[in-house]
């Protein structure tokens, strides 16, 4: 069995937090998460946003 660490920082986990150690630990795992799908979603949905965005911006600006 594997030592029952924070994979952040390796201090001891914190039942409430696991498998973090704290609060802080959990938030930067979280953020590391949402940075890796923001950069992924970004990449794959570029082209149909840019497609979709263009007659709308036209319609605003129109009047
Ligand atoms: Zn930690």
């Amino acid at each position: 069995m594997p030592d029952p660490t924070c994979p952040i920082c390796g201090a001891r986990r914190d039942p409430h937090f696991r498998p973090f150690c704290s609060k802080h630990c959990a938030d930067i795992d979280l953020g590391r998460w949402m940075l890796g799908r923001y950069a992924v979603a970004a990449v794959e949905e570029d082209d149909p946003d840019r497609a979709d965005l263009a007659p709308r911006s036209d319609e605003d600006a129109g009047p």
